[in-house]
C-alpha cells in the first residue's frame, strides 16, 4: 500500500449504511436495507483462526442487524484448491456454530458470470491484452521506482483470446478506500500497476471474481482481514467500471491483523493457527467464539466473558480497533476454563463425554465407562481449562494400571519411609470401610503416626493410585476406584520402589 493514510473519525457518520448500537436499523427503507455480508474463504489450506475471526465478525454483524450471512467458497485457483479444504471450512463453521443463511456458493460453478463481466469490461475499453512473460516484466522493470508491471502492452492492441487481461488503472488521481475501521486510505493511481484480471487461459483472477460476486450477491458490507486492504482499490476500480462512477459500493471494514506475543503477524509456519488443533485440544466452541470476538472488538464496558447473545446485541464495527490484535492462547485458555466451570455438571458430562469419545486417549474405547465418568466428572470439572486436560486426570480410572510418572517414582526408590508408609496404608486399607471419609481418616492417622502433614503422607498413596503427583481429590477417587484396585496399585508401587 502506497497511499497517504488519513484517518477520518467522522467517516462513520457519513451517508454509509451502518447502523450503530442503540439505533434501530431502518432495514425496510431501500436506502438502508438489511445488510448482506459474506464470508469468502479460499480453500487453499487448513482453516486458520484468522479466518474464524473473519467469519465470526461477519456473522455477528448479520445477526446484530437481522441481515443475511452468506458463505462463498472462492475456489477459482484449481491448482491450490482441494475438496478437503472446502470440507474443512464447512466443518469449522459448523463447530463454531456460525450457520450461514445462503450458500455455499462455489466460484468454480460461476465461471459464466465472470466471463460476462470480462466481456463487458473489454468491450467498454477498461482492459487490454498483455503478452509479456513474468521474466520480461522483471527484466524491464528492475530499476523502476514503482514496482510491478510497466504498462508495456497497454497500447499494443493485442487480441483478447490467449492473452492475460490487464485493467487500465487511470494514469492520475487516486482511489480512496473508506473503511469503517481505518477511516480513509488513499491509493494514488501512479503507485498502482495495471493489474491482471484474467489469465491467458481466460480464467478470472481473485479480484475480478470477488467483485463480480459481491455485486451479484448484493453484498452491502465487505468485512475481511487487513491483508486484503491493498486489493480494495482494485476492487473499487472494477466496481466502478462495471457499474459506473456512482456505483453502489459496499461498506468496507478491514479487521486488524492477528499477531503473536512478539507482535509478529500470525504465520502458519510459526504459530499454532489451525482451528482444528484447538478443537482437538478441547476448547469449547462458545468460549472460542467469545475469545475470537475480542480480537479487535471490545464490549463498551470492557467486560470480556459474555454469552453470544450479548455479543450480538452489542457488536458494532465502529467499536473494532485498527491496531493489531494479540492472539493470546493463555487468555483464551483462561476463558475456556471459565466456560467449563460455569456449565451445569450435567452439561459438562454431556459435552466432555462426547469430546472424549472422539479424542485420542490411552484407554481403549470400550473401557470408557459412563457410570464411572458420571461419578468423577464433578471432581474434574473444577480442575480443567480445556477438555484435553481431562485425559491425564481420569486415565487411572479407566486403565488396569495407572501410567506411572517415572521421575516421581524414582524419587521414592528405596526410600524406607515411603516403603513403610505404603505398607501401613496397604494394611489399613485392607480392613477399613470403603468410604471417602474413612479413607481420609485412615490416612490422617497414618500421617500422625509418621509425624507428617496429611499432604505429605498422601503423596506416595496418590502416586500409587493415580500414577501422578497431582490429580482429582484422592479419597473420593479411591472410593470410586474400589478397594481391590487400590490395594493392587499400592502393591505395585511398593514392588517398584523396593526392587529398583
Ligand atoms: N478469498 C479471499 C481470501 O480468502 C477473501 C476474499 C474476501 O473476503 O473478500 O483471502
Ligand atoms: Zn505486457
Amino acid at each position: 500500500m502506497q497511499g497517504n493514510k488519513t484517518h477520518n473519525p467522522d467517516s462513520t457518520s457519513s451517508s454509509r449504511q451502518i447502523s450503530r448500537p442503540g439505533q434501530s436499523p431502518t432495514q425496510d427503507t431501500p436506502s438502508n436495507p438489511a445488510p448482506r455480508v459474506r464470508f469468502a474463504p479460499s480453500p487453499t489450506g487448513y482453516f486458520h483462526v484468522g479466518s474464524a475471526r473473519t467469519a465470526l465478525f461477519n456473522w455477528l454483524y448479520a445477526r446484530r442487524h437481522q441481515g443475511t450471512f452468506i458463505l462463498r467458497i472462492e475456489d477459482t485457483d484449481k491448482e491450490r484448491g482441494k475438496e478437503e479444504w472446502t470440507e474443512g471450512i464447512l466443518s469449522a463453521l459448523d463447530w463454531l456454530g456460525l450457520h450461514y443463511d445462503e450458500g455455499p456458493y462455489h466460484q468454480s460453478e460461476r465461471t459464466s458470470l465472470y466471463n460476462e463481466a470480462l466481456s463487458k469490461l473489454w468491450d467498454a475499453g477498461f482492459l487490454y491484452a498483455c503478452n509479456c512473460t513474468r521474466e520480461e516484466v522483471l527484466e524491464r522493470t528492475r530499476n523502476n521506482q514503482t514496482p510491478g508491471y510497466d504498462g508495456h502492452c497497454r497500447d499494443l492492441g493485442y487480441s483478447r483470446s490467449g492473452h492475460a487481461l490487464r485493467f487500465k488503472v487511470p494514469r492520475s488521481g487516486l482511489t480512496a478506500v473508506t473503511d469503517v475501521i481505518r477511516g480513509n486510505v488513499d491509493f494514488p493511481h501512479q503507485a498502482m500497476e495495471d493489474f491482471v484480471v484474467a489469465k491467458s487461459d481466460g480464467s478470472p483472477l481473485f479480484v475480478l471474481a470477488n467483485v463480480v460476486d459481491d455485486i451479484d450477491m448484493d453484498i452491502t458490507h465487505v468485512i475481511r482481514g487487513e491483508d486484503l486492504l491493498p486489493s480494495t482499490p482494485k476492487a473499487i476500480l472494477i466496481w466502478k467500471a462495471l457499474q459506473g462512477e456512482d456505483a453502489n459500493l459496499p461498506v468496507f471494514a478491514h479487521l486488524p491483523m492477528l499477531v503473536n506475543e512478539k507482535r509478529q503477524k500470525l504465520s502458519k509456519r510459526r504459530d499454532p493457527v489451525a482451528l482444528e488443533s484447538y478443537r482437538l485440544k478441547g476448547y469449547i466452541p462458545d468460549a472460542f467464539c467469545n475469545y475470537l470476538a475480542l480480537l479487535g472488538w471490545s464490549h463498551p464496558s470492557g467486560k470480556e466473558i459474555m454469552k453470544i447473545d450479548e455479543i450480538i446485541s452489542t457488536f458494532s464495527l465502529e467499536d473494532v480497533n485498527h491496531s493489531p490484535a494479540f492472539f493470546d492462547v493463555v487468555k483464551m485458555t483462561h476463558i475456556n476454563g471459565e466456560y467449563i466451570r460455569s456449565m451445569s455438571t450435567a452439561d459438562f458430562i454431556d459435552v466432555s463425554s462426547k469430546w472424549l469419545e472422539e479424542a485420542e486417549a490411552p484407554w481403549s474405547r470400550d473401557r470408557f465407562d459412563m457410570s464411572i465418568y458420571t461419578r468423577i466428572a464433578g471432581l474434574i470439572q473444577e480442575r480443567v481449562a480445556t477438555l484435553s486436560e481431562i485425559i491425564p486426570m481420569i486415565d487411572f480410572f479407566l486403565l488396569d494400571m495407572p501410567i506411572y510418572d517415572d521421575n516421581a517414582v524414582s524419587v521414592l526408590d528405596g526410600n524406607p519411609e515411603a516403603i513403610h508408609l505404603l505398607e501401613t496404608a496397604l494394611e489399613r486399607f485392607s480392613g477399613c470401610d470403603w468410604e471417602t471419609d474413612v479413607l481420609h481418616e485412615q490416612t490422617a492417622t497414618i500421617a500422625a503416626e509418621y509425624d507428617l502433614k496429611l499432604s505429605k503422607a498422601q503423596a506416595p498413596i496418590r502416586l500409587a493410585v493415580t500414577g501422578k503427583k497431582v490429580g482429582p481429590p484422592l479419597f473420593e477417587s479411591m472410593s470410586i476406584l474400589g478397594r481391590e484396585k487400590v490395594l493392587q496399585r499400592l502393591q505395585e508401587l511398593l514392588y517398584r520402589i523396593k526392587t529398583n
